[in-house]
């Protein structure tokens, strides 16, 4: 750490009132805590014409800043912007990418003025963390202010490949935004391969023996960071409630679960047609298996996500339809979230958790059903290899989620699987766990972020002659 170095956590959303609402916030407000600093974030509150100013608001032993955004913006800058092209396009869906007018022109804006405001309350010796692809040009909005202080960025999600990157109308700009950070953290070693391919066909790129990257001038570091769980808390959640009773499943039940907001990169449709597979191929005395999967509602304004619940509730209801008996329905399908709390009981409950989506940056569901079973009598992991956390997680039955009769074998094999196999699978996925957890994480990118070297603090040139053509919009 840098002396005097204040810690400054940026993400779209600054933590509210209430317990943290997940591994991630507590770990944030740990490190938060312990060297003194801030975290900077949006409201959750629509005014028109927002102040460019921030409003302090007590956070639990160190500061938070939150400012907030016009209905337009959320519109722009969030909804169209963030969530209709930037998460389609890493998410290996450019087919979904949605381009509205003005879009781009909001996320920008909110980035600008996010610097702006930022540049006003900060000092050279100040380490930015920016979290996410709502702030990804951040840095070069930073660097045009004058902003010296050492900028890093986790990009939680995956990383576009170069082809989908070609359907982003400011993909000319893309890596100059990477580069004006000095560190940025990735999930995994492929992305790492994805990033540094996208930089390899750049003219003006060159890799450093030092092992940084130089951009147009600028040298950054680009390294995986594979984000984890809060394990042990995990751990002590899942022993806390009785999940058979909690889902009311008999004693002669197995339990399969899943749990993801209902977004498509997740491959719910899938999953459900695989399951309903399973059943049709099931001997009638195989002991019957329920398929509980929580779907809580995300981004619903945007229509790519109206269709997938539409999907969704469809195959889940034509295999109902098929194969309920009196008494049972073997798809228990829940529109809605449920507490962390119940989640950690019902992966304790569970014989199969399945985390089958096609693209995922890390997916922390995976890390947390293995966190949570029984060790002595632990369930299977069905994980599939577009999930970020298959590159750690191998002792997982992996899947390919596009397979839907590999998928329904899976959960066959799973339902079947011997003790000693099962503890010994687990046994090797908890290990791997526990190796990436997330206080572990937080440390590691923040360690690496004060060795990181300051450059010569000026944007990309590419992002320099747009700011001074767009500076007209502001
Ligand atoms: N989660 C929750 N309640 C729910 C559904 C999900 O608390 O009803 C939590 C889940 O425990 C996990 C997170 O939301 O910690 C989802 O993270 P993940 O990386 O799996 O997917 P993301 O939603 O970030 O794409």
């Amino acid at each position: 750490m840098k002396a005097n170095s204040r810690l400054i956590v940026v993400s779209n959303r600054a933590p509210s009132d209430g317990p943290p609402s997940g591994g991630l916030v507590v770990a944030l407000q740990d490190c938060l805590k312990a060297r003194g600093g801030l975290w900077v974030g949006t409201s959750g509150k629509f005014t028109d014409n927002p102040a460019n100013r921030f409003t302090d608001v007590d956070g639990d032993g160190y500061q938070i800043k939150t400012f907030d955004l016009s209905p337009g913006e959320q519109q722009g800058y969030y909804l169209s912007y963030a969530n209709g092209v930037l998460w389609p396009m890493c998410h290996r869906r450019a087919d979904l990418i949605d381009i509205t007018e003005g879009a781009y022109e909001a996320y920008i804006g909110v980035n600008r003025r996010l610097a702006k405001m930022l540049a006003q309350i900060c000092t050279s010796h100040d380490q930015i963390w920016v979290h996410d692809y709502h702030f990804m040009p951040l840095a070069s909005c930073l660097r045009a202010e004058g902003v010296t202080a050492t900028l890093g960025y986790f990009h939680h999600i995956p990383f576009p490949t170069p082809q989908d990157l070609q359907a982003l109308p400011q993909a000319e700009d893309f890596s100059g935004w990477l580069a004006d950070f000095d560190l940025v953290g990735l999930q995994t070693e492929a992305d790492v391969g994805t990033a540094l391919e996208l930089f390899r066909q750049q003219d003006r790129s060159e890799f450093l023996s030092n092992g940084n990257l130089l951009y147009r001038g600028r040298e950054f570091m680009l390294r995986s960071f594979p984000i984890g769980i809060d394990t042990e808390g995990f751990q002590a959640d899942a022993c806390a409630l009785d999940g058979r009773a909690l889902a009311n499943i008999p004693k002669d039940m197995r339990l399969i679960i899943g749990v993801d907001r209902l977004d498509y990169s997740k491959g719910l449709p899938n999953r459900l047609r695989a399951f309903g597979r399973y059943l049709s191929h099931r001997a009638d005395d195989d002991a019957r298996a329920t398929f509980l999967q929580v779907a809580p509602p995300t981004r619903e304004a945007l229509q790519a996500y109206q269709d997938v619940r539409r999907e969704c509730e469809h195959i889940a209801g034509t295999i109902n339809g098929q194969h309920a008996e009196l008494g049972w329905n073997p798809i228990n399908y829940l529109h809605r979230a449920i507490p962390r709390t119940q989640l950690a009981a019902l992966y304790r409950t569970a014989a199969v958790g399945m985390v089958t989506p096609f693209c995922d940056g890390m997916n922390l569901v995976a890390k947390e059903y293995v966190a949570a079973q029984d060790p002595d009598d632990p369930g299977v992991l069905i994980l599939s290899r577009g999930a970020g956390a298959a590159e750690d997680l191998d002792a997982a039955l992996i899947v390919n989620p596009y397979d839907i009769s590999e998928m329904a074998d899976a959960i066959a094999i799973a339902l079947t699987m011997p003790l000693d196999e099962r503890i010994a699978r687990n046994a090797q996925l908890l290990r791997r766990v526990k190796d990436s957890d997330i206080q572990r994480w937080t440390t590691n990118f923040l360690t690496v972020l004060s060795q990181s070297k300051n450059q010569p603090l000026v944007p990309t040139p590419t992002f320099q002659a747009r700011a001074a053509t767009a500076s007209v919009e502001e």
